[in-house]
């Protein structure tokens, strides 16, 4: 993982991911209201902050370090089936292999799926099954084709962030299979998931954070 995604730069995409929750963290709590039990933008927001203390000045420099130190904080949090996806997400990114890619999208494209592998370790949701991976999976397979077509890193978490708010508008027309929100089936229908809102959310963050980043690496 070393080469050109640094500390600061995805320091910066965290920065971009917890403004956009604390943004929004009311309408995420308005949207586990319908289908679950109202706490999801309160856990969002412990969630925000322990990403960005992992990822603070003064703290590891290495960026699998934070990563590690990120996803065990935020697995740490008092929340609920989100947080501990979310904790294992970020922790799972330190696990890409250390020669994922020569440019910063197809590292950072690594990095994201060896996030998801882990979460597919924990869950057996799919796309269509209306939860978080609905904005997960199509956001990092937008990345990784981004990457492949040789796109830098802003332009790939553009695609990416797109991807995931696609792939959450798809949510309202579904039915939830999967945590608390499968209880109350078809009733969920004509709602955006809570968690897949949040991943959305944070992939936007990303590419805002980004944007602001000095010295891209040349692969902007
Ligand atoms: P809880 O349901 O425990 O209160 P939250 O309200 O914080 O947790 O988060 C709910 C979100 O978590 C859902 O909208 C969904 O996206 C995600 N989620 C819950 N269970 C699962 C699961 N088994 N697999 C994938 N995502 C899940
Ligand atoms: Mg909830």
């Amino acid at each position: 993982m070393s080469g050109s995604i640094t500390k600061d730069e995805f320091a910066r995409m965290i920065t971009g991911a917890a403004a956009m929750i604390r943004a929004r963290h009311a309408a995420l709590s308005a949207l586990d209201c319908v289908a679950g039990d109202g706490d999801h933008g309160a856990t969002m927001l412990r969630v925000a902050q322990q990403l960005e203390k992992a990822f603070a000045p003064g703290g590891e420099e290495d960026l699998r370090a934070c990563l590690r130190e990120a996803g065990w904080s935020v697995l740490g949090v008092d929340g609920g089936a989100s947080s501990s996806l979310f904790g294992i997400f970020f922790g799972g990114m330190a696990d890409a292999p250390a020669d994922a890619g020569a440019t910063g999208a197809s590292q950072l494209a690594a990095m994201f799926e060896a996030g998801l592998a882990t979460v597919r370790k924990q869950t057996k949701a799919q796309p269509g099954d209306k939860t978080m991976m609905d904005a997960l999976v199509p956001a990092i397979a937008a990345l990784r084709a981004a990457a492949d077509a040789g796109k830098g890193v802003k332009e790939s978490l553009y695609d990416a962030a797109a991807a995931a708010r696609t792939g959450t508008e798809g949510t309202r027309h579904l039915t939830a299979r999967y945590g608390r929100a499968r209880l109350l089936g078809e009733k969920t229908r004509g709602h955006e998931d809570p968690g897949a809102a949040s991943m959305s959310l944070i992939f936007e963050g990303f590419y805002d954070g980004f944007g602001e980043s000095k010295g891209e690496s040349g692969n902007a």
